[in-house]
C-alpha cells in the first residue's frame, strides 16, 4: 500500500508576554524615510555612524530609527511604573504583533554603515552609486576587483622580457 505524506502542520509558537519581554521600552523609536534617495541614504549612514543606533524596517517596510535608551519608568520586573497614565505610543503596541511575535513578515535590523551598504548596493543600485561618489569614507569604498587572470598574465610577459634585453 503507498504511503501519502501527511502535511505537517506549522504550530504557531506561544507569543511572548510583555512581562517576560520589555524590549520595546529600551529604545526610541523615530519613523524616517527609505533610502529612495541619496539624501535619505546619506542620512541614515549619519545615524549609523553613532553607536547605540540603529535602523529597523518593519513587515510593512516602514523605515524607523531607533536610539537604544531604556525608558526610566520600566521596572527591573519589566513591569510599566505608569501603566495607567503611560504616553498615547506606548499604547499602541500590541504583543499579537510587535516585532519580538510577528512570525509572519521578516524585519530587518541594520546596526552598522556597513550592513546598511550591502542592502543598499543590492536593493538601490543607483543611489548606491551617487552614495559611493560623494558619501563614502575610504573604509567603507568597496575594495577594488582584482584584474583578471589574462591580463595578469600578460604583463608578466612584459616584464620578463624588459628584464632579458
Ligand atoms: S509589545 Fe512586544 S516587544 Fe513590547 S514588551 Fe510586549 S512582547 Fe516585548
Ligand atoms: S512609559 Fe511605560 S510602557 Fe511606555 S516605554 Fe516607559 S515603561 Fe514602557
Amino acid at each position: 500500500m503507498n504511503r501519502v505524506p501527511l502535511p505537517v502542520v506549522q504550530e504557531t509558537p506561544e507569543p511572548v508576554e510583555c512581562t517576560e519581554c520589555g524590549k520595546c521600552c529600551t529604545y526610541v523609536g523615530v519613523e524616517i524615510d527609505a533610502p529612495d534617495r541619496a539624501k535619505d541614504a546619506s542620512d541614515i549612514l549619519w545615524y549609523l555612524y553613532h553607536p547605540n543606533v540603529y535602523i529597523y524596517v518593519d513587515g510593512n517596510e516602514d523605515w524607523s530609527v531607533h536610539f537604544e535608551s531604556r525608558c526610566d519608568n520600566l521596572g527591573d520586573d519589566l513591569l510599566c511604573r505608569i501603566y495607567e497614565q503611560r504616553p498615547h505610543i506606548c499604547r499602541g503596541f500590541d504583543n499579537r504583533t510587535c516585532e519580538v511575535n510577528d512570525h509572519e513578515h521578516t524585519a530587518l535590523t541594520m546596526h552598522t554603515p556597513a550592513e546598511f551598504l550591502d542592502w543598499l548596493r543590492v536593493n538601490r543600485k543607483k543611489v548606491y552609486k551617487k552614495i559611493q561618489k560623494r558619501y563614502l569614507p575610504p573604509d567603507l569604498q568597496p575594495t577594488p576587483a582584482e584584474p583578471p587572470r589574462e591580463r595578469k598574465k600578460q604583463k608578466k610577459g612584459k616584464k620578463g622580457r624588459m628584464r632579458k634585453s
